[in-house]
């Protein structure tokens, strides 16, 4: 029986979709047994052999034209590997912002000859990509970042650090946010591509050791003098950075709105069965007053959140999804999804506290959620410039 009363937006609900939906949940059953990924958190990385079976699976690039070796698939296929990920508690592997945060920056603002370079190498696997804006010195605050692009002969040259990066050990194909113009703010910022394999100058730091999301290697990175080709500006014209970032940033927001809605119904699934089994006093969990109530505010407040995540799907996919709407899907999951696991881990008593058990790592897995991506305060701030 379905854990909510409202099911997934109808877009998800025809076959070819639903097809889809079974094949990667098959792919993630055969190829992230818990036993695997116990092993990524332990190492505090996803093996780079996981990257590659993914994209032989054809996971990889889903929504990008066939043209360029992608998948020639759309959102929905998106929408359908981020669930699955939460749903099979595929946890810390990046495929997601690989496919649906990076590949749109060169979807959409690539020149030609630049999706033909980098777009083939990302769906089939070659190259494993990440998206490093926030440094040391400037996170919320985009504006303020240190690290420039600055001309030199027939190309650029790449100095400043970045950290909180994910994918950052694995990745070899980076977008980073740097300013070719330190003199005109906003106007000075471009996103410039950085081929790591052999690149001099640029390093590694630490995997960044985390309260939560461990197999992801989330990573602090150095560029020293990386000289990059005059070309690998996204866009051909310098420039142009923020306004691509402001433009592509809600569906980023959209995407951690639908990983908090695939986190909810697994911890109330889980939680569901723990409670029916459970027993204490002589009768099971579930049949306290106190633990129907708090699970039907949870389902109730939970189906809210599907509706309006449907609602979100829907406008994304008619590309009508505002900004705002966005910060708002993003903002009001993350924060239910960390209320709703917070009760349901309550409802399991010690074991609950337990890192063996779920809804453990569910608790702190879920905690970043209202940081990245923009915090949740950063959230508000562009929803109120809409009042
Ligand atoms: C696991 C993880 C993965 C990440 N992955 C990436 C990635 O792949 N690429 C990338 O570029 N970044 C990534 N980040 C960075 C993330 O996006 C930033 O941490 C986030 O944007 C916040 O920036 P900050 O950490 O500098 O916090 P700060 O900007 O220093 O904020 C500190 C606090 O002040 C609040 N605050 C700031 N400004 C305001 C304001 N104007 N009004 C009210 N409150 C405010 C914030 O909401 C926050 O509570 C990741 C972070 C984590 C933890």
């Amino acid at each position: 029986m379905p854990v909510l009363n409202v099911p997934r937006t109808p877009a998800l609900a025809e076959e070819e979709i639903v097809l889809f939906e079974n094949s990667v949940a098959r792919f993630f059953d055969d190829h992230a047994p818990e036993s695997r990924v116990a092993k990524w958190r332990e190492d505090g990385i996803v093996e780079r052999a996981m990257w590659t079976e993914a994209a032989q699976a054809g996971l990889a690039c889903l929504s990008t034209p066939e043209a360029y070796g992608g998948m020639g698939g759309d959102y929905r296929h998106e929408v359908v590997l981020m669930e699955q990920l939460g749903l099979k508690g595929v946890d810390g592997f990046g495929l997601s912002l690989h496919n649906s945060i990076v590949a749109p920056y060169i979807v959409h603002y690539g020149t030609e000859e630049q999706k033909r370079r980098w777009l083939p190498g990302m769906a089939d696997g070659t190259y494993v990509t990440a998206i490093a804006m926030t440094e040391p010195g400037a996170g919320s605050d985009l504006q303020g970042i240190k690290t420039t692009a600055k001309k030199d002969g027939n190309g650029y040259v790449v100095n400043g650090s970045k950290t909180f990066i994910t994918n950052g050990q694995t990745a070899n194909l980076i977008i980073v946010v740097a300013k070719t113009d330190p003199a005109e703010g906003a106007k000075g910022t471009s996103l410039v591509m950085v081929e790591t394999d052999g690149a001099e100058g640029f390093e590694r730091g630490r995997n960044l050791d985390k309260l939560g999301q461990e197999a992801a290697d989330t990573s602090e990175l150095f560029f020293n003098d990386v000289r990059v080709p005059a070309d690998n500006i996204i866009g051909g014209d310098e420039g142009q950075g923020f306004v691509q970032l402001m433009q592509q940033l809600p569906q980023e927001r959209l995407n951690i709105a639908i990983q908090g809605m695939a986190t909810i119904e697994r911890a109330l699934a889980l939680t569901l069965d723990y409670v029916k089994s459970r027993k204490a006093f002589g009768k099971a969990i579930l049949d306290f007053q106190n633990t129907q109530f708090v699970l039907a505010e949870c389902k109730t407040e939970a189906t809210v959140a599907r509706v309006f995540v449907n609602h979100c799907i829907e406008q994304h996919l008619h590309k009508r999804l505002d900004a705002a709407t966005a910060s708002m899907a993003k903002y009001w999951v993350t924060d239910l999804e960390n209320k709703i696991v917070d009760r349901c881990l309550q409802l399991f008593g010690g074991f609950g506290y337990m890192a063996e058990y779920p809804i453990a790592r569910m608790y702190r897995d879920s905690r970043v959620q209202k940081i990245y991506g923009g915090t949740n305060e950063i959230m508000k701030m562009l929803i109120a410039r809409t009042l």
